[in-house]
């Protein structure tokens, strides 16, 4: 038996980066960015007002210490109009202005906007009422991005925002990882699927499904191959036909039952098995092991244990086949809500809910942890990782959480 975070580690290590693509900005949402972008230009590619109102040059704007507290309005000549999308050929001299919309581009010589508000036009002239400083009301050029700065790392989730920085850079296509190829066979003679007929002594295949909607929530292209019964020849047909896949998820068999056939035929079949059994729990049959350079996860029958080493192991090796900064599920701090007694031994990661609204993080299990129990998985939204070492943890302790949202 291995240590969690030896495992994990061991997973880590295992998985490399795939290759790039390049995908249209539109279809690049939720992909991951495969080299740094730069700014090509200043972004904004010039100085321009923000707001609505006359480029001025800010010291024209100034009162003369000697005027009253009352006192009268600038007045400055007006050049001309310029609406967003014009470009000035016009300089702004001492005593004049250019009416001016929100995105123009400053002309030359002004250095600050004055608000529409704070003015009143009369003829060709305008009075205005505020004084402004330089720089007030307008945006600079590179304000956002300079050129050569990089917009967007390689390695991240390309989020909406990231989307409308790639767009700003003037980039329509991206470059993006190739989405890891995922295969999933769930295993068992007793397991049906949704909608088949169920005979006595069967029940649903939960974790198929289940397994195949967490890959693709975490980015990979999965491919459902559906089950293979506890037979020799049905598991090699199976294997023969995830052959294509980057990473290759089983369920079930991986215990020490007399029809737990999935690591040995693994093995059968070319596997090299890196661990299996981990000090986890759920989940302590899992199974490690690579063929060529494909991942393979044997991962434990029961639901919840399938789903939790799924988290474990399965996402962040997605993570980093993707390139993304860090492997998920990341890490956080919160406080126990209630006291856990456990038997120590064991890291354990418990099914559980957020509770109350802050300021502290605060976590509560759900109350039936047995790893056969798919609703601990329903209601729970985060994972509460007590210590191998640790036997009973009172109300109040600092835990480490994984949260599962998005998930
Ligand atoms: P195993 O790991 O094959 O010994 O299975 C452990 C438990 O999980 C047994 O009760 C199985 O019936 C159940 N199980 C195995 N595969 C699935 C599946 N795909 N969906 C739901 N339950 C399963
Ligand atoms: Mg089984």
């Amino acid at each position: 038996m291995i240590d969690y975070s030896d495992a994990r580690a061991l997973v880590l290590a295992a998985a490399k980066r795939l290759p790039a693509e390049s995908v249209p900005l539109a279809r690049a949402l939720g992909r991951t960015l495969a080299l740094d972008i730069k700014a090509r230009e200043d972004i904004p590619p010039f100085t321009k007002a923000t707001m609505d109102g006359y480029a001025v040059r800010a010291a024209d704007t100034r009162r003369s210490p000697a005027a009253p507290a009352t006192f009268d309005a600038v007045e400055l000549e007006v050049l001309e109009d310029l609406a967003a999308g014009r470009f000035s050929r016009k300089t702004v001299g001492a005593g004049q202005a250019v009416r001016i919309m929100t995105g123009a581009p400053l002309p030359g010589g002004a250095d600050a906007v004055v608000m529409v508000e704070d003015t009143a036009k009369a003829g060709g002239k305008v009075k205005i009422w505020r004084e402004v400083k330089p720089g007030d009301n307008i945006g600079l050029a590179g304000e956002d991005l300079k050129k050569g700065e990089t917009a967007v790392e390689r390695g991240a989730l390309i989020g909406p925002p990231e989307i409308g920085m790639l767009a700003a850079a003037g980039l329509a296509r991206v470059p993006v990882t190739r989405r890891p190829r995922l295969a999933v066979i769930a295993t068992g003679d007793e397991i049906v699927e949704p909608g088949a007929k169920k005979k006595p002594g069967q029940i649903r295949n939960s974790n198929g499904p289940a397994l195949t909607a967490l890959a693709v929530q975490a980015g990979a292209e999965a491919a459902y191959l559906g089950i293979a019964r506890d037979k020799n020849a049905s598991l090699v047909s199976g294997l023969a036909r995830a052959k294509g896949a980057d990473i290759l998820v089983l369920t079930g068999g991986v215990s020490v039952g007399d029809y737990d056939l999935v690591k040995a035929e693994l093995e059968r079949s070319g596997v090299k098995p890196v661990f299996w059994q981990v000090r986890i729990k759920p989940g302590k049959p899992a199974f490690f092991g690579i063929r060529r350079r494909q991942l393979v996860f044997g991962l434990p029958g029961n639901p919840a244990s399938a789903m939790v080493t799924f988290h474990l192991f399965v996402r962040p090796a997605i993570d980093l086949l993707l390139g993304r900064a860090v492997p998920g599920p990341e890490a956080a701090t919160a406080v126990l809500d209630e006291t856990v007694d456990l038997k120590p031994g064991r890291t354990q990661f418990l099914r559980g809910r957020f509770v109350g609204r802050g300021p502290v993080l605060k976590v509560a299990p759900y109350e039936d942890q047995r790893s056969g129990v798919l609703r601990s998985m329903v209601r729970g939204r985060v994972l509460i990782v007590i210590p191998a070492d640790a036997g009973r943890l009172e109300a109040g302790s600092e835990v480490e959480v994984l949260p599962l949202d998005g998930f």
